[in-house]
């Protein structure tokens, strides 16, 4: 149903779990996608199962000048970008009395502040052609905080607060900029978590089971569709009813 056929996107982080399923969904409709990460090998074995629509620009989002360059190449490989996938993020989880200045920063950094310098640099391309959609990936701690997660709460939270206010200033020029809050989802990131936890968040999802890659797919293509015109400055939950807004 929808068709993304010459528009180009970028994705960060999508050599992870759900980078590299938000890439294939979006070759699968037809765009052009430059998929960003900092592991050249395995960003060269997602362009082997993605074919002739997927190019590589490596970049380490906690460095200003690799996202300067990150941008350069991605306009050499596609000419512009008329899709964003904010998706690169990481977690760095103590609890607060224990969590030092360095764990802070880190998450900041590439969750929140990378969002900000890679928007600064796309955004008047965009503005100048009259179209653009920004897909922040943000999380339910964003929302709802999380124990021991006071640095990546206030990073995602930080992208809602950031994803409200540009799409006010966008929005007459064709530009939406929403969030995608997942809950719970299957990944190398929450793989690392222990079992008694794990349990725990399963027992506390109405739907009973742990999200997928796959379930975040279609409300990905949807708001980066041009069909999602009207829909800005939202944070689409999707957590199997974890948390309801
Ligand atoms: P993941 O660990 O599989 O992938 C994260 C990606 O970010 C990796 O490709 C990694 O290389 C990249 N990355 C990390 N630091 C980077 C840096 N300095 N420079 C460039 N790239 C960097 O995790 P995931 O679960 O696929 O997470 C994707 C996004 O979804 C993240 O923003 C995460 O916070 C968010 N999220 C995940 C869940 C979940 O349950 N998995 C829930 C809510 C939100």
């Amino acid at each position: 149903m929808f068709d993304l056929e010459g528009k180009k996107a970028l994705i960060t982080g999508a050599s992870g779990g759900i980078g590299k399923e938000i890439a294939k969904v979006l070759i699968k409709h037809n765009a052009e996608v430059c998929v960003s990460g900092r592991n050249l090998d395995e960003l060269n074995a997602l362009k082997e199962l993605l074919g002739e629509k997927c190019y590589i620009a490596t970049c380490d989002l906690s460095k200003k000048d690799e996202i300067i360059e990150l941008i350069n190449k991605t306009d050499e490989l596609l000419g512009h970008i008329d899709i964003f996938i904010n998706n690169a993020g990481i977690t760095k989880d103590n609890i607060f009395l224990r969590m030092s200045e360095n764990e802070w920063e880190d998450v900041l950094n590439v969750n929140l502040n990378s969002a900000f310098s890679i928007l600064k640099l796309i955004t008047k391309g965009m503005i100048k052609r009259r179209y653009g959609r920004i897909i922040n990936i943000s999380s339910v701690v964003g929302v709802t905080g999380g124990a021991g997660q006071a640095n990546y709460s206030a990073s995602k939270a930080g992208l809602i607060g950031l994803t409200k206010s540009l799409s006010q200033e966008v929005a007459t020029r064709n530009i939406t900029v929403n969030c995608i809050a997942p809950g719970f989802i299957e990944t190398p990131m929450t793989e690392k978590l222990d079992d008694k936890r794990k349990d725990a968040i399963l027992n506390s999802i109405p739907m009973n089971r742990i999200g997928t890659p796959k379930d975040l797919s279609s409300a990905i293509i949807f708001l980066a569709s041009k069909e999602s015109s009207y829909i800005t400055g939202q944070t689409l939950h999707i957590n199997g009813g974890l948390y309801t807004n």
